[in-house]
């Protein structure tokens, strides 16, 4: 019989951690969890899933103006944010009982708490001030808003988290950031017709994805007038009766009802009795792991955001699931990180798999490079300003294909197919043999021969 509680405490209820205590479970393992918020964690509570359900929302305008070129007259239309977000809010409850629901039918036992490490084998629910011992404990307690505490008024700025329960839609929205959230919530306010600025401390936003994709957002996004201020910070922040000023660091101020900062987030790390059980901790408080979750203390693990690796939601679950099959199923793997795809759900969205351009030239590789760019069907008649962009990078001696890069509708779905073919190391002679499927937007893929050549420059 084990000295133990439980064979494995998992802390926090998100993504990852629900996955490994019900795989852990499967394995016949005795498993408890604890989340000290609701049940399944940033993506389905604030992240991907109401993300994704206000993208949707917010490209309702696209079509209704899309829709007289096919002869619609489409009327007065209008919007109502309070029934959008109580929709949302419905939906999110639903997933959130299926998760709990998931945790019950494995049998893993569920502490509707807040959960800190007391010591390598002990946990401590903090509600009932006590605590439980554990032979593993697993730590997935994912990651918090960033708000830059330096930036005066720093209090009057709201995050994603706020972002999704607004009590009305701001008539202007300022947001900080130049990454994923920052993106995303541009493209979502704009489209249901707020005022919107973006300020960014660099000159481009998605620092890491293609340049090209980088460029052609940034186009796609000054046309339907969202207001992209570049190399600049917020110095300061105050309330005026009329609503946010925020002063930039070029001297010029922008003035909005909201303010949100997307500026990156941090490891929920603190408070969590890790540094007292001598868990190592990276400079922002991730915890740091080995290829296998192991943290440096023998019989605590860590999983998803917390460890700030990758930090997507597909990769957390594939992270918990191999912690639990490698820990209690004698089965031992480990996540593949190449060949990740990923989407920003902008609108038009980004779709992406693989080495951006630059990155593969830095990797020392010589590159063929195949690039489309062209009106997408529906507007030849809809008359909408919007080019897709798309892009192939081919390793020159071996004509693998590192990367495939797109801007347009329905990119996010492109890629993920385009993965397969990436992680089966396909060819760019494979993917010209893969016959068409036309007419769609997918099909550029496997039909584009010409290299591109710098301008001035004749492609081989
Ligand atoms: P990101 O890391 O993507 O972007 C952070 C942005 O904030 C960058 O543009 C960064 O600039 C900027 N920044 C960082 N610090 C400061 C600062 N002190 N002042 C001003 N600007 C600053 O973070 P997000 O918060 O957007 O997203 C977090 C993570 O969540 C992402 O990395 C992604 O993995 C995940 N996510 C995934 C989504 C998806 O799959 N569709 C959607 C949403 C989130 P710089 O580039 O110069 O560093």
């Amino acid at each position: 019989m084990t000295k133990y509680d439980f064979d494995l405490f998992v802390i926090g209820g998100g993504s990852g951690g629900v996955r490994a205590a019900r795989v852990a479970a499967g394995h016949g393992a005795s498993v408890a969890i604890a989340e000290e918020f609701r049940f399944g964690g940033t993506c389905v509570i604030r992240g991907c899933v109401p993300k994704k359900l206000l993208v949707y929302a917010s490209r309702f305008a696209d079509e209704f103006e899309d829709a007289a070129g096919f002869g619609w007259s489409v009327g007065e239309t209008t919007f109502d944010w309070g029934r959008l977000v109580a929709n949302k809010d419905r939906e999110i409850a639903r997933l959130e009982a299926i998760y709990r629901g998931n945790l019950e039918k494995a049998g893993v036992s569920i502490f509707d708490e807040r959960a800190e490490v007391a010591g390598p084998h002990s946990v401590r629910l903090v509600k009932e001030n006590r605590s439980v011992s554990a032979r593993v404990i697993l730590v997935a307690t994912g990651a918090s808003p960033y708000i830059d505490t330096r930036v005066l008024g720093c209090e009057h700025v709201i995050t994603s988290n706020d972002a999704f329960h607004l009590g009305k839609l701001p008539r202007r929205m300022v947001i900080a950031g130049g990454g994923y959230i920052a993106v995303e919530f541009a493209g979502i306010f704009a489209g249901l017709g707020v005022e919107t600025t973006l300020v960014h401390r660099g000159q481009k936003v998605l620092r890491g994805f293609d340049e090209d994709l980088r460029d052609a957002l940034m186009a796609e996004y000054a046309k339907r007038g969202i207001k992209l201020v570049m190399s600049c910070t917020f110095l300061a922040i105050r309330r005026e009766v009329n609503g946010i000023v925020g002063v930039l660091s070029d001297g010029t101020a922008v003035e909005a009802d909201e303010i949100m900062f997307a500026i990156g987030r941090y490891p929920n790390s603190a408070r969590l009795g890790l540094k007292q059980a001598g868990v190592a901790l990276g400079e922002t408080g991730a915890v740091k792991v080995d290829a296998d979750g192991r943290t440096n203390v023998p019989g605590i693990y860590a999983i998803g955001d917390v460890t700030d690796r990758v930090n997507l939601t597909p990769v957390a679950i594939r992270e918990g699931h191999a912690f639990a099959d490698t820990v209690f199923g004698s089965k031992p793997w480990r996540v593949d990180y190449d060949n990740i795809p990923t989407a920003v759900f902008s609108t038009p969205e980004i779709g992406t798999v693989g080495l951006p351009e630059q990155d593969a030239i830095a990797a020392g590789y010589a590159l063929d490079i195949y690039k489309s760019r062209f009106r997408p069907m529906k507007h030849t008649l809809s008359g909408r300003d919007e080019r897709t962009t798309m892009k192939i990078v081919v390793d020159q001696a071996t004509q693998k294909v590192l990367g495939v890069h797109m801007l347009g509708p329905d990119a996010g779905e492109i890629a993920q197919m385009a993965a397969i073919a990436l992680s089966l190391g396909a060819t760019k002679g494979d993917f010209d043999s893969t016959m068409a499927l036309h007419p769609s937007a997918a099909e550029e893929l496997v039909t584009m021969r010409e290299k591109w050549a710098p301008q001035g420059m004749a492609a081989e």
